[in-house]
């Protein structure tokens, strides 16, 4: 269980990176869910903000998770509403960070469970795997799909993936598999 949580700062350039301890970096198009997946793993109302949050800024936010590592939440992705120069400058800077970030020491890549891969999933995570990170995926919201259609959607987004490594089906309503993906995390920790 994650104790503390301390929102530290949102940063626009990567020279004002806090100090030196392992990241977790959270991915995922807008509206995937990834501010409740924050918000329930650390067992806070509002840590992360949503995206809908009005002025909500494009930028990197750092959270101290029990004084040990840190989450980073990055914008959704599917920046329509973003200007064109806001969107490029963020894009570079998210890519420099994955690519020369000494202390990220894993992606989380947030799939809507009942949406299923879209474009741009697909797209980040192969992204990411020719960068060769250590990507664990969280599919959320899977108490939006029947019982009943669960294991055969899971399969589908999966196969669709071309079978991760790691993959969790998750819900902040049930809450199923989050002392998993906790100690995914925490085994990416080196103390
Ligand atoms: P973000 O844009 O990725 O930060 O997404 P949010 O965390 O703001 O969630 C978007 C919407 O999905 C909100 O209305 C949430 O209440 C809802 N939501 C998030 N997680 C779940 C879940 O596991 N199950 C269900 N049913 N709804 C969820």
């Amino acid at each position: 269980m994650i104790k503390q949580a301390e929102y530290i700062k949102s940063i626009v350039d990567l020279k004002d990176e806090p100090e030196q301890l392992p990241q977790i970096l959270l991915l995922g198009r807008s509206n995937v869910g990834k501010s409740t997946f924050i918000n329930t793993l650390t067992n806070r109302k509002n840590l992360a903000r949503t995206s809908n949050t009005p002025g909500k800024t494009i930028a990197l936010n750092f959270y101290l998770i029990d004084e040990s590592f840190y989450f980073v939440d990055a914008p959704g992705y599917g920046y329509a509403k973003r200007s064109k120069s806001q969107k490029d400058e963020f894009v570079i800077m998210l890519e420099n960070f994955l690519i020369y970030s000494k202390n990220l020491v894993a992606v989380c890549l947030l799939i809507d469970f009942k949406v299923g891969p879209t474009v741009d999933d697909i797209e980040t995570y192969e992204f990411l795997k020719n960068l060769g990170k250590d990507i664990i995926i969280v599919a959320t919201k899977k108490d939006k799909i029947q019982k009943t259609k669960q294991q055969k959607q899971e399969q589908d987004i999966k196969k669709r993936l071309g079978n991760p490594g790691t993959f969790y089906a998750y819900s902040s309503v049930t809450k199923q598999n989050i002392d998993q993906i906790e100690a995914e995390f925490r085994s990416r920790i080196k103390l």
